[in-house]
């Protein structure tokens, strides 16, 4: 199958090219860019006069592993959704249920290092579900530190995950915040040696809780440091809150120093977990300045109203998802926190898109539209529509050269040492996989809101997944499901 995408602005991050161009896809690949391209007969043609044409954005952080997750994804120009900060164990089941179901986008996952630990230290059988993994998260009996026994069990869990092809390992500190900061340095040790990355959801920061182990984001520091590991800092935004500038001042110094650090935030003043996490025990919300209202939840919508409710909640249904609000995103000086963590140098977007799930139960759906009353967190569905809006159609903060190497290039080359496939996403040039994103500039905007998260973002006219269209026109296409495992090459 051949394409031709005639007349567009052509944006390549890699090359550094922003200009008119025709994009010729032959197969899965971009096989011409050049003006005036000539057709062979048969070739698809499409007009994208005064449409921007990019690589499809890489998320390196979605939950979002369904087909309902993934169209509202697709919708907002994401080409390739990684599973890669909770990961997902066993990762070979993990897999095998995507390809069996079917995928519109490219897909993967890494090594969960809060699965293996449950499995160890409390015998809790993985079921590479993400539902089975929330629900899991509340649990004290994983949250402890491990025996030298535990800690090599586990650790080869891991590592055999890695030899299946797993993308790195994914850790949820944040999730077992007084485990022992010298298992963190065995993570990072044992990541360094396989040439994979970490993804880490960081310890709580010492400005919240000074008996804490270990500052979060000094251990990232520390630890890619003395290991030479390349270590993801995930959602830089909602694990700082208001301590963002120290934080993005610790990493700094970091990568000034030579450490392989890199960093991502989505453009949400809210954040969203399982109402069981560590995080959200009452004590811990009022050292961050937050209090029981800050939580809602995401089923009921219901605000929680004291302590006393959130106890109860917490303890009733630990696994229950809910949404953390830490920034008030009306106050303009906390919307300016928001934009300053997608502002500093290198960030990458990243939406940690939520699982999409309905009031009778149902965690997946075929159906689009979506069934109405899916709940799930705006920035599912949102996240990189509203960066491109606030980064660039209201800020100016990035222009689309930048905007797509925060969204597609930057991320991509996260994977290049352990995933050497992924060399030929994040851009768009000869041999480029066909992951594309056709977008409106003019219009571009997210539609989301908290309690309407499921609104698809608007101004994606086209994707392209390995060169089959999934968007075509501003429209899902119900029967395309183009997407590719991501994998990785172990050493
Ligand atoms: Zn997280």
């Amino acid at each position: 199958m051949r394409t031709l995408l005639r007349g567009g602005r052509v944006v390549d991050p890699a090359g550094g090219f922003d200009g008119v161009a025709d994009v010729l896809v032959t197969g899965g690949e971009v096989s011409a860019v050049g003006p005036g391209l000539t057709p062979e007969p048969g070739t698809v043609v499409l007009d994208v006069t005064g449409l921007v044409v990019g690589p499809g954005f890489v998320d390196l952080h979605s939950h979002a592993q369904s087909v309902a997750g993934q169209r509202l994804q697709a919708m907002d120009g994401v080409t390739t959704a990684l599973e890669l900060e909770a990961g997902a164990m066993p990762l070979e089941r993990a897999y095998a249920d995507a390809a069996e179901a079917g995928r519109p986008l490219n897909y993967g996952f890494s090594a969960s290092w809060g699965a293996a630990r449950a499995k160890v230290l409390a015998g809790i059988e993985p079921d590479s579900r993400i539902e089975s993994a929330l629900a899991v998260l509340g649990n004290p009996q994983w949250q402890r530190s491990s025996s030298r026994k535990e800690l090599a069990a586990w650790l080869s869990l891991l590592d055999g995950e890695l030899a299946e092809g797993a993308l790195g390992i994914g850790v949820l500190m944040g999730y077992a915040p007084f485990s022992d900061p010298a298992e963190f340095l065995a993570v990072a040790r044992l990541a360094a040696n396989a040439g994979v990355p970490t993804y880490t959801h960081v310890r709580e920061l010492v400005e919240v809780d000074p008996a804490i182990p270990v500052d979060g984001s000094e251990e990232i520091a520390v630890a890619a440091a003395e290991t030479g590991a390349a270590m993801h800092h995930c959602h830089v935004n909602s694990t700082s809150g208001r301590h963002i500038e120290r934080v993005l001042g610790t990493l700094d110094r970091s990568r000034r120093e030579g450490s392989r650090v890199t960093v991502e935030a989505y453009p949400y003043g809210a954040g969203s977990t399982a109402v069981g996490a560590a995080f959200i025990e009452p004590e811990r919300l009022r050292m961050k300045g937050l209090g029981p209202s800050s939580v809602v939840m995401l089923e009921s919508g219901e605000r929680v109203a004291d302590e006393a409710r959130l106890r109860e909640l917490r303890s009733a249904d630990p696994g229950a998802p809910c949404v953390l609000e830490f920034f008030d995103e009306r106050v303009p000086a906390d919307r300016a926190m928001l934009l300053e963590s997608l502002a500093y140098p290198d960030a990458i977007v990243a939406s940690d898109a939520m699982p999409v799930f309905w009031a009778d139960g149902r965690r997946e759906s075929t159906e689009w539209p979506l069934p109405p009353g899916g709940s799930t967190h705006p920035r599912t569905a949102g996240t990189f529509a509203r960066a491109l809006r606030l980064m660039v159609r209201e800020t100016g903060t990035w222009t689309w050269l930048e905007a797509f190497r925060r969204c597609s290039y930057l991320p991509a080359r996260v994977l290049d040492d352990v995933a050497p496939a992924a060399r030929r996403k994040g851009r768009l040039d000869v041999g480029a996989d066909a992951d594309l994103v056709v977008l409106d500039p003019a219009t571009i905007t997210d539609t989301a809101t908290y309690t309407d998260p499921t609104r698809p973002s608007v101004g994606v006219r086209h994707l392209f997944v390995a060169g089959v269209p999934v968007v075509g026109d501003g429209e899902l296409r119900v029967d395309a499901f183009p997407g590719r495992p991501v994998r990785g090459e172990p050493r």
